[in-house]
């Protein structure tokens, strides 16, 4: 505990209060769907909080499977 991680929230709910026919997060990102057998729009769900950054998994929007992660690295301020 010497060290303090000051980061940004991640901002995960920001577009839950978009306008309807506002889908930006869908279009976003499209990954091939094993399942589905084609490209798909895919939805970020938060992994798991790392001190280096976030990991994000995308599932597709129509069966869930998961077709991908992505660490989203951030910017770290470390006060000592
Ligand atoms: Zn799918």
């Amino acid at each position: 505990m010497e060290s303090k991680f000051f980061r940004k929230p991640a901002g995960a709910y920001t577009n839950q209060t978009a306008e309807p026919g506002t889908f930006k997060e869908f279009d976003a990102t499209e990954l091939y769907c094993p399942m589905c057998k084609r490209a798909v729009p895919v939805r970020k769900h938060l992994l798991i909080v790392l001190p280096e950054g976030d990991k994000y998994e995308y599932r597709c929007v129509f069966c869930s499977q998961s077709v991908g992660t992505k660490m989203d690295k951030k910017p770290i301020m470390i006060i000592s």
